[in-house]
């Protein structure tokens, strides 16, 4: 009975398995599978590997090794944390976006407040200066007498 009909429910099922327990027909349709389709069954094995794999390099990366309990709860929280992740991705990168705007905006406006706080004393030393010959004081001393 192989077929790629029974290959692809055989690649169903053993990714289903890392998700929910399969029934027992569910597990013997793998078993026998496994048994006649070498082809999935080096599929199944090379997934594995890899799957360890990359549990192992999380799981090493923090957590001393011995601490099966911890390790068991680091996982748990690998796997909440990728599915979060997963769940919540389109969000974050809207929210990273949105932070990304909300920053450049706040550079922005703190890049026009320092030109404004520069601004200010120029602009009075100026009109200090320009006030001067508008009084033309000396005028005024030369008409008096
Ligand atoms: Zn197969």
């Amino acid at each position: 009975m192989i077929g790629e009909k029974a290959c692809v429910k055989f690649d169903r099922l053993v990714h289903e398995r890392s998700d929910r327990a399969l029934s027992q027909k569910e597990e013997l349709f793998i078993n026998q599978h496994r048994a006649i389709c070498t082809a999935c069954a080096q599929e199944e094995e090379l997934s594995f590997m890899a799957f360890d794999m990359l549990r192992e390099a999380v799981l090493e990366a923090d957590v001393d090794s011995g601490h099966f309990d911890l390790r068991v709860v680091r996982l748990a929280k690998v796997q909440q944390a990728k599915e979060s992740v997963r769940y919540w991705s389109p969000a974050l990168i809207g929210g990273a976006v949105a932070c990304l705007a909300v920053f450049a905006s706040l550079k922005l406006a703190s890049f026009d407040g320092s030109v404004k706080k520069t601004h200010p004393p120029v602009g009075q030393a100026r009109r200090v200066i320009t006030s001067f010959p508008d009084l033309e004081l000396p005028n005024v001393i030369h008409r008096n007498p």
